[in-house]
């Protein structure tokens, strides 16, 4: 399933054929040289999209890819070499692979799903950690797999070349291999598994929220990536005839990365302007590498030109182009600014589950200090429970054991007879339980209408998702703002923004952290409209936490007051504003209300 407006796949499709079309004409007009060069920027743009399919989504930098590229190369090779060539050169293979003589669309085939396989496996093991860890597992996948294939002389050669490969990469083969590693990694990019990935690259922690499982999607495009990695091997190996293990090596890496790093890591656009950008840049120092003369004047040469020039090109795109140079976005997506397609039939969504949820006892301790200290709370459907408190009374970190963010210290959650205690964010909010956070947490560099899409695929299986996504725009008066990016909203339309992304993961409870906080007057009674229709027309119980008292004074039946980690009082706003307790508490000695 795609999730963005067909013209820009197609878009994006033609361009890519059409620019690769071209560019081998181009060549083939020009010279034998230049068709050269052109495959092996073919290969390498594959290597580019391979790996940027998984840290482009992702975010998370991979230095292993280029072992990936290797398994796939000497795979292929070994399935390609002529029989004869194989019992000369190495003598130690064992007698089914000896024997075995494929084509290369078929070795490659092979190449590329045992690929996949080492990849899986691998991968359920780097898909555990985070951030800079999972950066350095990378590095250390390539240091290993460089390691064994020096080591495993019988199959590999060892450190010697591995040569007879016959070479069937021409030109046209590279620029079919080029297009089909783009169009998969442009296909990826809005496919649910990209846009889910793209959310929790912007914020893992809210995507959890709204259902994304954040590590199978990484395996998922750490799989794919490492598939078309290895297809970029086989064609280089069956390219170059002769190769060896260094080939796939730190050099390489480091040249693939920063074409990705320089053109833009997030899109396809990227991976070709960053490839077109180096590999330009390289043919050209390249020959001043080697010396020349200008005017009269010798130049002498000077070795690691292409290297020094590179790193200079790497530094300029990131002081002044973070994102790269294409950006954020795909050049379609500039060119074609349309809203996702509407659904057939936007409906008005009900609330399924209809019973209490119940809080009770919940501890939260953070080391010495007791946030939250065996509080109890029900919410009932189509109810609007207040939860106020002065700064730093636990009600975030309350609301936060409730969505499984945290799991509390002590305390049991239910929702009718349901277990809730101890679940994970997404487990929660597949449960029909969603929230908004203080500090608004939106998918930033997605549009508005991505933002809630991607939560409506991630919950009730993905079922309508479409329609859901565009009920919850609607009851929240954002389908005008649907293809804008959510993060250039204004404070009032992106706290909205939050609430529909809850809301499309059809709950029967939401939790609001919030939800006024920098809300002018105005906004502020809109809201508490929509709010009101949310509970009273659709049924959903809703705990709301804020420091407006007049909000929560109208929209309440019940507030519930916490001090210091201490529930003191629980009543209707009446009971609330009266109670002595509160007024000291909340208000502080000596004031009134
Ligand atoms: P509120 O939302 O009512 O302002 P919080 O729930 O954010 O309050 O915080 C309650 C207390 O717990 C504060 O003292 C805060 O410093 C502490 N706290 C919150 N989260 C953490 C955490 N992850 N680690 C340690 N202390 C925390
Ligand atoms: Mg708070």
């Amino acid at each position: 399933m795609m999730t963005s407006p067909r013209i820009h796949i197609a878009a994006s499709i033609l361009a890519i054929v059409v620019l690769a079309v071209g560019a081998v004409l181009v060549a083939g007009a020009l010279s034998t040289a230049s068709e050269r060069i052109l495959t092996v920027f073919f290969i390498s743009l594959i290597g580019v999209a391979g790996i940027g399919i998984y840290t482009g989504n992702s975010g998370i930098l991979s230095f292993g890819h280029l072992a990936f590229m290797g398994i796939g190369a000497y795979a292929a090779s070994i399935l390609t070499l002529p029989a004869a060539l194989k019992g000369a050169t190495l003598p130690k293979l064992p007698e089914w692979l000896a024997s075995t003589q494929l084509d290369l669309v078929t070795a490659t085939l092979v190449a590329v799903l045992l690929t996949a396989v080492v990849a899986l496996i691998v991968g359920l093991a780097i898909n555990r950690l985070e951030g800079s860890a999972a950066v350095i597992a990378t590095l250390g996948l390539l240091i290993i797999v460089h390691g064994v294939i020096i080591g495993w002389r019988d199959v590999t050669r060892g450190a010697q070349s591995f040569f007879g490969v016959p070479r069937e990469t021409g030109v046209w083969t590279a620029a079919i291999g080029c297009v089909l590693a783009l169009v998969v990694a442009r296909l990826f990019r809005d496919s649910v598994s990209g846009l889910r990935l793209r959310a929790g690259r912007e914020d893992p922690i809210s995507a959890g929220a709204v259902g994304i499982r954040i590590r199978r999607e990484r395996l998922i495009a750490w799989v794919l990536s490492a598939a078309v990695m290895a297809l970029a091997g086989a064609l280089l190996a069956h390219f170059l005839g002769a190769f060896s293990a260094k080939k796939f090596y730190f050099a390489d890496t480091f040249l693939l990365l920063a074409m990705l790093i320089v053109g833009g890591m997030s899109t396809v656009t990227g991976a070709v302007t960053g490839a077109v950008v180096i590999t330009l840049v390289t043919e050209l120092l390249r020959r001043l590498e080697s010396g020349f003369s200008f005017a009269g004047l010798e130049v002498p040469p000077v070795l690691g030109t292409a290297q020094i020039g590179i790193g200079l090109i790497i530094l300029f795109a990131m002081f002044r182009k973070a994102n790269g140079l294409a950006g954020l976005k795909e050049w379609e997506e500039r060119v074609f600014q349309v809203s996702a397609e509407r659904p057939q039939t936007p409906e008005r969504q009900e609330v399924q589950e209809q019973s209490t949820l119940h809080a009770e006892n919940l501890t939260m301790r953070f080391g010495g200090l007791t946030a939250v200290d065996g509080v109890s709370l029900h919410i009932r459907p189509g109810e609007i429970v207040g939860l106020i408190g002065p700064n730093g009374s636990g009600k975030t970190t309350y609301l936060n054991m409730l969505s499984g963010v945290l799991a509390p210290t002590e305390g049991t959650i239910r929702r009718g007879d349901r277990e809730l205690t101890g679940l994970s964010s997404p487990q929660v909010a597949e449960l029909g339980i969603a929230r908004t956070f203080q500090n608004i947490r939106l998918f930033s560099d997605l549009t508005v209408h991505q933002n809630v899409l991607v939560a409506a695929l991630s919950t009730k299986g993905g079922r309508e998702a479409y329609a859901r996504a565009h009920a919850a725009l609607d009851r929240l008066g954002l389908l005008e703002k649907a293809a804008e990016d959510a993060g250039t909203l204004s404070y009032g339309d992106q706290r909205r923004v939050e609430i529909a992304r809850a809301l499309a993961c059809q709950p029967s409870i939401l939790f609001l952290d919030e939800p006024a906080a920098g809300m002018n007057r105005e906004e502020t009674e809109d809201l508490m409209r929509r709010l009101r229709e949310l509970a009273s027309e659709m049924g959903i119980g809703i705990l709301l936490v804020d420091h407006d008292l007049h909000l929560i004074n109208k929209l309440c039946t019940r507030i519930a007051v916490l001090n210091e980690g201490h529930l003191i009082a629980e009543g209707t706003p009446e009971e609330i504003r009266k109670d002595p307790a509160v007024i000291e508490a909340y208000l502080g000695p000596g004031k009134d209300q």
